[in-house]
């Protein structure tokens, strides 16, 4: 136990918000393989949060695999589950804001709600989790945030004003607080995936999923473990003098 406490100290430890399915679960196996012990975040699904776990473990058997309850689009919740990700990880280096909702429809007929939900979750959750996490790790001296933004935060896309909207301003967000923490070692990146196979995109129509193929130049949709990959290469040591920048995950849609 020592021994592993002390193993765990010498890691640098991620927490995943919204890793328990598709692209969060895909990013917490890529940290795992890369060594870093994890906490799992998820909001209800606690069975698909165990399985992420399972395959974290499967990853590398020693290393600490946690899963956390919480809503993070909730200030309070999303302040616990920083304190409690440092808490049982031992410390906070990896952030990694990647719980993300839809709520799609023309504006015409979008109700505040969606508005509301979506920027409760993809821009406030992101920013509580970044505020709390940024106390620890400028205390700490390092740092790496990663937050998931969206091609369609770049591009805009018909029916999806709010959620545009919302990864637009993650945009805005990272690039600013990159700014901000840089004098502490701790960087700042956005990720933005175009169109992956995950539940979020499995309930668009047959027919707007093989218009998205068709406007992609690599012609299919992406891998979560394509996401995850790029993830751990910007939690790695390697991408140290990578700060404020938005990197798409597209098959070559923003080009
Ligand atoms: P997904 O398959 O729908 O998974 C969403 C994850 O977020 C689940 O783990 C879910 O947990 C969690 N979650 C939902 N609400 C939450 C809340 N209030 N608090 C904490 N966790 C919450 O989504 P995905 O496709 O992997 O997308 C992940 C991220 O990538 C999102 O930010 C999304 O906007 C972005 N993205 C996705 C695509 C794409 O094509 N898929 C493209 C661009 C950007 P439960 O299972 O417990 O509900």
């Amino acid at each position: 136990m020592e021994e592993q406490n002390k193993e765990q100290n010498e890691k640098t430890c991620a927490l995943i918000t919204g890793g328990s399915r598709g692209i969060g679960r895909a990013v917490a196996v890529a940290l795992a393989k890369a060594g870093h012990p994890v906490m799992i975040n998820y909001s209800g699904n606690i069975n698909a949060a165990e399985e992420a776990a399972m395959l974290c473990a499967t990853a590398d058997m020693d290393l600490p695999v946690f899963i956390e309850q919480a809503d993070v689009s909730d200030e309070e919740s999303a302040a616990k589950l920083i304190k409690t990700a440092e808490e049982k990880l031992g410390h906070l280096d990896i952030l990694v804001n990647n719980a993300g909702i839809t709520r799609d429809g023309l504006i015409l007929n979008m109700k505040t709600e969606d508005l509301d939900e979506v920027m409760n979750l993809n821009l406030k959750g992101t920013f509580y989790c970044c505020r709390e996490a940024a106390k620890l790790m400028m205390r700490r001296r390092f740092g790496r945030i990663i937050n998931m933004a969206s091609i369609v935060g770049i591009r805009g896309n018909a029916g999806q004003t709010n959620y545009s909207a919302s990864k637009a301003a993650v945009i805005g967000l990272t690039k600013s607080l990159a700014k901000e923490l840089a004098s502490r070692k701790i960087t700042v990146n956005a990720i933005a995936p175009g169109y992956i196979d995950t539940d979020m995109t499995k309930s668009m129509s047959d027919k707007a999923i093989d218009a998205t193929i068709k406007s992609i130049p690599l012609k299919r949709a992406g891998k979560p473990e394509e996401v995850g990959a790029l993830a751990a290469f910007l939690a790695s040591d390697e991408a140290a003098y990578i700060t404020g920048q938005v990197i798409g995950v597209d098959g070559g849609m923003g080009a």
